[in-house]
């Protein structure tokens, strides 16, 4: 890690549109000496030098003492693993990147902006800008350009060791025998298609964790006054999203769910939901509980189209080959939905099959106003797999609103072998493999989304627990461990201290758990949360316990 010397800002803050970055700087009071400010944009390399080249030119570099240092990384591991080391000070990027990277987990400082602006870097020297949380609700004036913009959402890690910021691979080793890596799918996949970042338009993910009162996610906003929403994709994860869209306000209120969100829902003008899945219903992955709950909603009307729920050649026969019963169970709860006439309830939740998202559309005033879809066939591929084929027939669906939950991908833990095709960690059975030998890093393992890729549900990851409990322990009998120079327990929580003051233990989660269950008893329901960390601490006396 090559942190230089001269860097002494109490905090960079970076905002990026479309293009525009504006990086706010506290610098030291009387520094003469330039501040060495290492600064890269992902994509090509020469790009970066082009922006440095025109923030030099308008000579915000000498107005505000900073001394830009142009870096280029070969692969995008490496670019997230310097900003992470912080070897790398500034990422400028559209909103679209630096909200896939705060979702992967990059620990950079970035507020996404909703601007239109034809500046190309910002640079101010605003010393009251101490974080991220300092420009909360500000307007800040572009220094280049004429535009005035609104911060809408800020962006940040909350409290918490995170892996590869607050502590490194070398460090865990010098103080443990065995780590395993166990950080999940922390990314959503794009659907890739034209119109996708409009307004309107959001990762499912995002909603999940509003509606379940993350601290990061609770400042999200979602126009819930559209009436029409479409959901993109057939899991479970589409299913919670479609059901919290769908659900009366009685029924939420027997849930936990975040208070502010129950506010919002409450409020809620959505009427048509669409759960969209681009193959058949045979192939849907969402599981036969789940899609049966869907027809007990007390407010609202379940509904599928005949034709794209009947049970085809092809997918009968998939089924009868791997005896698959739970997936003829499907296609049997859909077919029922189409031949169940509506009660008239006040929301419809339609599941279409056989369609996929083209387009997202412009309502005219620069937010999402339909969906286009292209009708599909299904065809089976050579190996075998059912896959969707696009036909020549295609539809438009106003809707107002999208959440896309297309799939999940894990993103590369700073100085973990990791397998960009498949996105997890690089391993065998739970052990870690070293890239060049393919045998595996003695003392290193993996579990969950991150070992195997985003699949199943959370009791999918008990079997796979299990066998890398089971490497684990062959190791340890057989002596192939981590040679830690201090593997005194409290060696490490004087490190973890060190790097984060506020870093809480499990004496604290339940502290906490509790305390929200007594809020809820108080109220009659299960919980009420605390969505914000500041009010987590206060509750645990602001400080932890170990
Ligand atoms: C939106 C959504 C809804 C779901 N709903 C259900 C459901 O209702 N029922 C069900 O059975 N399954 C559900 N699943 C599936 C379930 O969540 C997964 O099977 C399970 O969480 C995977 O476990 P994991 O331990 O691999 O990852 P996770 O549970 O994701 O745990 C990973 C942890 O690592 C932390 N982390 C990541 N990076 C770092 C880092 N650099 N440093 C430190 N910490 C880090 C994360 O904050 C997180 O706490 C859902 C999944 C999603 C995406």
């Amino acid at each position: 890690m090559s942190r230089t010397k001269e860097r002494r800002f109490t905090a960079s803050t970076l905002l990026a549109a479309a293009g525009l970055a504006v990086v706010a700087l506290a610098m030291p009071a009387g520094s003469q000496e330039p501040i060495k400010v290492k600064i890269s944009r992902l994509g090509f390399p020469s790009l970066t030098t082009m922006m440095v080249d025109v923030v030099k030119d308008q000579g915000f570099d000498r107005k505000h003492g900073i001394d830009l240092q142009p870096q280029s990384f070969g692969v995008i591991s490496a670019y997230y693993a310097a900003l992470a080391t912080g070897e790398l000070d500034m990422a400028p990027a559209g909103p679209h990147v630096l909200q896939k990277m705060r979702l992967e987990g990059v620990p950079i400082r970035a507020a996404l902006t909703y601007a239109r602006l034809n500046a190309l870097a910002v640079i101010t020297a605003d010393a009251s800008v101490k974080s991220i949380a300092d420009l909360k609700g500000k307007s800040i004036a572009a220094d280049m350009g004429s535009s005035e913009y609104q911060i809408m959402a800020i962006y940040g890690r909350t409290q918490g060791v995170v892996f590869g910021k607050d502590v490194t691979v070398a460090e865990l080793r010098g103080h443990y025998h065995q780590i395993v890596y166990t950080t999940g799918a922390q990314t959503d996949r794009r659907m890739g298609i034209p119109g996708e970042d409009l307004p309107g338009s959001h990762p499912a993910t995002e909603f999940v964790a509003w509606y379940n009162g993350h601290p990061d996610y609770r400042d999200c906003q979602f126009d819930l006054s559209q009436e029409r929403v479409a959901v993109v994709g057939v899991g479970n994860v589409a299913v919670d999203v479609a059901r919290v869209l769908c659900r009366t306000a009685e029924e939420l209120e027997r849930t936990d769910i975040a208070d502010y969100a129950l506010e919002a829902l409450r409020q809620s003008r959505v009427r048509e939901v669409y759960l969209l899945g681009r193959r058949g219903a045979a192939q849907a992955a969402f599981t036969n509980p789940e899609v049966k709950e869907l027809g007990e909603l007390a407010g609202a009307d379940v509904g599928v189209l005949p034709d794209e729920v009947a049970l085809d050649a092809l997918s009968r026969e998939a089924l009868e080959k791997s005896g698959d019963r739970a997936g003829f169970k499907k296609v049997e709860i859909l077919e029922s939905y189409a031949r169940r006439p509506a009660a008239g309830k006040p929301r419809r939740l339609t599941l279409r099959f056989l369609v996929s998202p083209v387009a997202l559309t412009d309502n005219g005033a620069g937010a999402v106003g339909g969906i286009r879809l292209v009708r599909n066939r299904l065809v089976a591929s050579a190996t075998g797999t059912i896959q969707a084929q696009a036909t020549d027939r295609s539809e438009d669906l106003p809707v107002g609103l999208v959440f896309r939950s297309v799939g999940y991908r894990g993103v590369p833990l700073p100085g973990v072998p990791f397998d960009d095709k498949w996105g997890v960690v690089l391993n065998e059975k739970g052990r870690v493999l070293d890239p060049d030998s393919k045998q595996p890093r003695p003392g290193e393992y993996t579990a969950g989304w991150i070992k195997r890729g985003p699949s199943g549900v959370i009791g999918t990851n008990k079997p796979d627990a299990l066998e890398t409990v089971t490497a684990m322990l062959e190791d340890l009998a057989a002596g192939r461990l981590l040679e830690p120079a201090d593997a005194e327990p409290a060696a490490v929580e004087r490190l973890l201290r060190q790097r984060q003051p506020l870093v809480l233990g499990y004496a604290d989660w339940l502290r906490l758990n509790a305390l929200e269950v007594a809020r809820g008893q108080a109220r009659g329901r299960p919980r009420v949360k605390f969505t914000r960390v500041d009010e987590m601490l206060a509750a645990l006396g602001n400080r932890s316990s170990g």
